[in-house]
């Protein structure tokens, strides 16, 4: 099958309220990230595009946005889409911070019979403690690496994204090691992490205000370590890649991308990534 892909933000904004997210405000130029917009006769817009594909390919979709926002729960738009995706014989692949693409394993599994499907679920937390305070309205890693169990029980390819590493509040051993063997005893075939965050635009300065709360004192850290760079890598990042890979190693799962390739702004190579993932597992 020959694989090309689509990025397809099916939402507007996000409400997930991740404190790191550069798509707020950035993208969108919307005064309320957090607020949902739907695009009217979307659907159709989608479906003229996939007609004029002449060949088989695999569609992404999560940057930006996530596809499992809580009004998907109603609106259904992208469960729709997959349908799209399986009527036109593609193949899929999500990323998603949300436990309710388990809803939609039927669906999947429908594709998978033709076409590459792979699910990822970003995971940036090893414990929830730390993840209602970074992610606070997404659901919890415990929900996460519980929709990975599912996801894999029911035969479809699924890993873990570790991304973004916040510098100084998720960049310890620790959680990196605790993330990879949790996605492991869940199922996940594979674990990608980047080793660093971009913090830019609008984005940087609710991302500073966030974690002043939390964390008091960052903002200065941040200043003397990256000055007024957008791209902040884990001081730590020679040592967090040795133990990463090594804890992958031990768990006999798939790694092993280049890092700073993870971080690229707008989404493209973690879902060319993702497609290769597809390529190998599904076909
Ligand atoms: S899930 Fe993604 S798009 Fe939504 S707030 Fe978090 S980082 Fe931003």
């Amino acid at each position: 099958m020959s694989v090309e892909y689509v990025i397809n933000n099916i939402y507007r904004g996000c409400s997930h309220g991740c404190i790191y997210c550069f798509a707020r405000g950035q993208h969108y130029n919307s005064s309320d990230f957090t607020e949902i917009h739907i695009e009217k006769d979307g659907l159709s817009v989608i479906r003229d595009e996939f007609e004029r594909i002449a060949k088989p390919i695999v569609v992404a979709t999560g940057g930006l946005s996530d596809p499992y926002n809580p009004v998907e729960q109603d609106s259904q738009l992208t469960r729709s889409v997959l349908e799209l995706v399986n009527e036109f014989s593609f193949g899929i692949c999500i990323l998603t911070k949300s436990d309710m693409v388990v809803r939609d394993i039927d669906i999947l599994q429908k594709i998978k019979t033709h076409s590459p499907v792979n699910v990822c679920l970003t995971i940036t937390c090893a414990e929830d403690e730390l993840c209602r305070i970074v992610e606070p309205y997404a659901p919890t890693s415990s929900q996460r690496f519980a929709a990975i169990r599912e996801i894999a029980r029911q035969g479809i390819p699924t890993g873990v994204l570790i991304d973004p590493m916040l510098p100084y509040i998720t960049d310890t051993e620790s959680n990196i090691r605790t993330i990879v063997k949790k996605a492991k005893d869940a199922g996940a075939g594979y674990v990608y992490t980047s080793m660093g965050a971009i913090i830019e635009g609008e984005g940087r300065e609710y991302f500073f205000k966030k974690t002043e709360q939390h964390f008091p004192g960052i903002t200065d850290r941040y200043d003397r370590q990256f000055g007024s760079s957008n791209y902040c890598q884990s001081p730590n990042k020679e040592e967090l890649c040795a133990a990463f890979a090594e804890e992958c190693e031990r768990h006999e799962l798939v790694y092993g991308i280049h890092t700073t390739d993870m971080i690229t702004k707008d989404g493209r190579v973690f879902a060319s990534i993702l497609l290769n993932l597809s390529q190998n597992s599904a076909l």
